[in-house]
């Protein structure tokens, strides 16, 4: 007798913060499951707060649209890029003639 490898679909738990916008933590990670030019996203059920994943990996581990979520909408890693969008809007105002 021969074995074959078969595919299967387990659950498991994910991470995933509130929403930045609203605090819900009533949040869809969706997977369009599509072969060829997939799409995914994390949405936000209360006010539609949207995280996409385009290009997806046609075989998309859920971790990583959660992890595309969780860096979308932690105000640690937000308040540190507008800071660095602050520096470089500061560079090109000092850089004007005046
Ligand atoms: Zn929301």
């Amino acid at each position: 007798m021969k074995s074959i490898t078969i595919k299967e679909l387990k659950e498991r738990r994910v991470e995933v913060l509130p929403c930045v916008k609203c605090g819900s933590d009533d949040i869809d990670l969706h997977d369009c499951g599509y072969s060829t030019f997939n799409v995914a996203y994390g949405r936000c059920r209360n006010c539609k707060n949207e995280v996409k994943l385009s290009p997806a990996p046609c075989n998309l581990d859920m971790e990583l649209l959660a992890k595309s979520w969780n860096e979308a909408n932690d105000p640690k890693i937000l308040r540190l890029k507008y800071e660095q969008q602050i520096i470089e809007i500061q560079k090109l105002i000092d850089a004007l003639p005046q």
